[in-house]
């Protein structure tokens, strides 16, 4: 029996990433008692920036986190372009993070705001656990956890990313579009205070931030042939030797918590089944060449809540909640795919057209271009 027949709705939700901390939070606003369960041992609080922009800016303004993130923001600082062996090329001034990002924005380390959401959120939460089975009628969804017990739900929420296990036991299929890119990011346990350091090269880049202590973090991404073979060396031996050239890159201590994986979208042709829905990158993963991983997670989140709140039959609330979302992610995943040739220039002709860019950005006249294209989106 489900708590559909008493007051209380009750979900449960598979990844305490983002998205499912995040949904965890907006379920529990209206009353829903929430369980949690993620697959590694411990909260995985690594990571490189996230930028909260816009509607993601608003719904962590409703999720009640902005005062928890707002000590921790990063503001807008100066970027140095560098060289590969570290020597300045150009300073990207904050003008041009600002024009790209518009007014309402925040950017924080992603483990701050996995810790802001984690701190809010009165779930239950399950770490070493994942699903092992899951079947459901029409009043509710009966889960077989990996450690041995069973449990009832309204509702079972996917948030367990792009590689998301829901998402196959769900519709028997991956729906994964991957790409010839990995990325990696770590927090740096140590800094220099040296600022923001970014290299861009043909088919890569490399990117240090070093703000103080806990407000340092390193970022890499780049285009290789065989994603698997790169995962296969593992993050440490694959960094070093796609960055032996950029000694700044190549010398940072890889931490064991870092992330490192193949660049994917997720394009799936439902996000829900029944009771059972996808949230986040197991959704709709749309890479970290949108920028806007982190805000979908919690615009949807945010959106979901409310639409379960019209009250009514669940289905049909996950399903008018997907139409409202869905145009939102493809245009996002469409951009992200233009994205890919700024992170890393298939040729040196991209790369150039690239710093051209960067430097015209900074006369105020494009700048102001570029400000009304954004709020135009
Ligand atoms: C440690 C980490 C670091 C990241 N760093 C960056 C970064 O620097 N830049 C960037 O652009 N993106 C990064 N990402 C991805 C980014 O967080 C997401 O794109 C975005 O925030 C959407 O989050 P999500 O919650 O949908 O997915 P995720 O953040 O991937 O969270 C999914 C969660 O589900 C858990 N999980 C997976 N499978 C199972 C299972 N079978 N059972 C239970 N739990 C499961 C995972 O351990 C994880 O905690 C990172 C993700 C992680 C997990």
């Amino acid at each position: 029996m489900t708590s559909e027949t008493t007051t209380q709705k009750r979900a449960i939700i598979v990844g305490a990433g983002i998205a499912g901390l995040a949904t965890a939070l907006r379920l529990e606003q209206d009353g829903w008692r929430t369980l949690i369960v993620e697959r590694a041992p411990a909260r995985r609080s690594s990571g490189y920036m996230v930028n909260l922009i816009g509607p993601g800016y608003d719904a962590a303004e409703r999720l009640g986190i902005l005062p928890a993130l707002a000590p921790k923001a990063l503001g807008i600082f100066t970027t140095v372009l560098v060289h590969a062996d570290g020597s300045p090329k150009m300073t990207v001034p904050s003008a041009l993070a600002e024009a790209a990002l518009g007014p309402r924005v925040l950017t924080v380390f992603r483990g701050d705001l996995e810790a802001a959401l984690h701190d809010r959120t009165g779930a239950e939460i399950r770490f070493g656990t994942t699903v092992s089975a899951m079947d459901q009628d029409p009043s509710s969804v009966r889960v077989q956890l990996s450690d041995g017990t069973v449990e009832h739900a309204d509702l079972v929420v996917g948030a367990d990313g792009v590689h998301s296990r829901t998402r196959s036991m769900l519709f028997g299929d991956d729906f994964r579009v991957d790409f010839p890119y990995v990325v990696g990011a770590f927090a740096l346990s140590e800094s220099d205070h040296n600022g923001a350091t970014t290299f861009i090269g043909t088919g890569r880049t490399a990117a240090v931030v070093e703000l103080g202590p806990a407000r340092s973090s390193a970022f890499f991404t780049y285009r290789c042939a065989d994603p698997a073979a790169e995962l296969a060396l593992g993050p440490a031996a694959a960094l070093r030797e796609a960055f032996a050239d950029v000694p700044f890159a190549a010398s940072l201590p890889v931490p064991d918590d870092v992330y490192f994986d193949r660049v994917s979208q997720v394009v799936a042709p439902r996000w829900s089944s029944g009771r059972v829905v996808l949230a986040g990158d197991a959704a709709w993963c749309v890479t970290l060449f949108a920028g806007h991983g982190a805000t979908l997670a919690l615009t949807g989140a945010d959106t979901l809540g409310a639409a379960l709140a019209s009250g009514g039959d669940i289905p049909a609330a996950l399903a008018s909640w997907e139409d409202t979302l869905r145009p939102q992610v493809t245009r996002r995943q469409r951009a992200a795919r233009r994205g890919m040739a700024q992170y890393a220039p298939p040729t040196r002709l991209h790369l150039w057209l690239s710093e051209m860019t960067m430097r015209a950005v900074t006369l105020p006249l494009v700048r102001d271009l570029v400000r009304r294209a954004i709020a135009r989106q």
